[in-house]
């Protein structure tokens, strides 16, 4: 708070404008941290919500269910590959993962195998802020880092891509493989952990060798899932199915905070008992909150009424041409991208809050972090649009903005 310069006004959003109290406008280039993928205030997910907000906004979710819900359950099994289509309810991504790790260790002391308690994940990787997830990010991380003597000690480790690299992944999976309860990774691409991508083949490869030594796999879909990437889900595209997967950022369009954690059938089997020790206990006080469970499920509508994936398509192809440039520029390292995600590297971690305030001049939403430049906006966004977010990269990062 010392520090920090003071934050701008926003009063209002339209489409994939943000509008200032001092009558600016800027154009979003990171769709509000990635939630808003259909723009701001769509009108069908604001005329759902609205439907729900005056015949129930909340209802606690144990022992009484409600239509939003039970439909919203139904899609998400539906649209999930494979069998995953148990869904159990949160309000945030870090909480999602919370119950993934929960599930993870508590299935395993079903099968009575409690030495199964520790996590694999990888250097930028980041999964939440809470302590269990804090404890799978990268653990060089800078938010998380001041609190490593405080977290549980989990593996994390270099994503392998060699093949001499899988081998040392297979030997550290084979002297682990009888403390390991699961791999958490966030599939195809590592987000705020620095905006990596990988690709399908290595995803499937380090997959299937945690499998082949008895780890559970949970996919973390929290920042690619509904179309980031280019398919509905990230893991489509590598064609694996992993036995839990957590959901959240653009499940509700961008409107209402909610989370899911999914399993299949494996997974939920193990907890089916006549035993209620053995049943998952968790209970959040919002689990299901029908306002977002309306929202989330105007926004499957939007996905199956509306050529998201093609947008996806076409942004990636702009973004790709139009960041082509900044390869020339002296400060660039790298410039990639993935579906609708352009990820512009640095030789060296930039001055943020100069480059942020240079970004506002521009008339442009654009939140640096580390050695990234990103931009990930709402799939609706028109080329003119996009282009504008392009240029201001390419300028400020040149410094030919003034
Ligand atoms: N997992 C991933 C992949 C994320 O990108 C994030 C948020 N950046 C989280 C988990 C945590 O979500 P939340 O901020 O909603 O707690």
């Amino acid at each position: 708070m010392q520090t920090a310069p003071a934050p701008l006004t926003a009063v209002r959003t339209d489409g994939v404008h943000i509008h200032l109290a001092d009558g600016r406008r800027l154009v979003d280039g990171t769709a509000s941290w990635w939630t808003a993928c259909h723009g701001y205030n769509h009108p069908h997910i604001r005329a759902r919500v609205a439907e729900q907000l005056e015949r129930m906004p909340h209802i606690m979710l144990g022992g009484l269910v409600h239509p939003p819900v039970v439909e919203l359950s139904a899609r998400l099994a539906k649209r999930l590959p494979g069998d995953l289509e148990h869904v159990f309810f949160s309000e945030s991504g870090s909480v999602a993962v919370e119950v993934a790790m929960k599930m993870a260790l508590q299935w395993w002391m079903n099968q009575g195998r409690p030495a199964k308690r520790r996590f694999l994940s990888f250097l930028h990787g980041y999964h939440g802020d809470t302590f269990a997830a804090m404890s799978i990010c990268d653990p060089h991380e800078g938010m998380h880092k001041r609190f490593a003597g405080s977290l549980a000690e989990q593996l994390v480790v270099g994503l392998p891509r060699t093949r001499s690299e899988l081998e040392t992944f297979r030997q550290l999976l084979a002297r682990h493989a009888d403390d390991l309860a699961a791999l958490v990774i966030e599939p195809l691409l590592q987000a705020a952990g620095g905006m990596k991508f990988h690709d399908p083949d290595q995803l499937r490869a380090v997959v299937d060798l945690a499998r082949r030594h008895g780890l559970l796999i949970i996919f973390d879909e929290i920042a690619t899932g509904f179309g980031r990437t280019g398919t509905l889900f990230a893991c489509e595209q590598a064609d694996v199915i992993p036995d839990i997967m957590t959901l959240s950022k653009a499940l509700t369009g961008g409107t209402m905070p909610l989370a899911a954690t999914v399993s299949g059938q494996r997974v939920y089997a193990g907890f089916l008992s006549d035993d209620a020790t053995r049943a998952l206990l968790h209970g959040p006080t919002f689990s299901g909150n029908p306002l977002a469970c309306a929202a989330a499920n105007a926004s499957l509508d939007l996905f199956d009424t509306e050529p998201r994936l093609e947008q996806v398509a076409r942004i990636e192809i702009q973004l790709s041409e139009g960041l082509a440039a900044c390869r020339r520029l002296p400060s660039v390292r790298e410039v990639r991208v993935k579906g609708a995600v352009g990820v512009v590297q640095l030789h060296a971690e930039p001055e943020h809050v100069m480059l942020r305030q240079k970004f506002v001049d521009q008339g442009v939403w654009v939140r640096p972090f580390a050695d990234v430049v990103y931009l990930m906006p709402a799939f609706v966004i028109a080329e003119p649009d996009l282009e504008l977010l392009i240029r201001a990269v390419h300028d400020v990062l040149g410094g030919t903005t003034d």
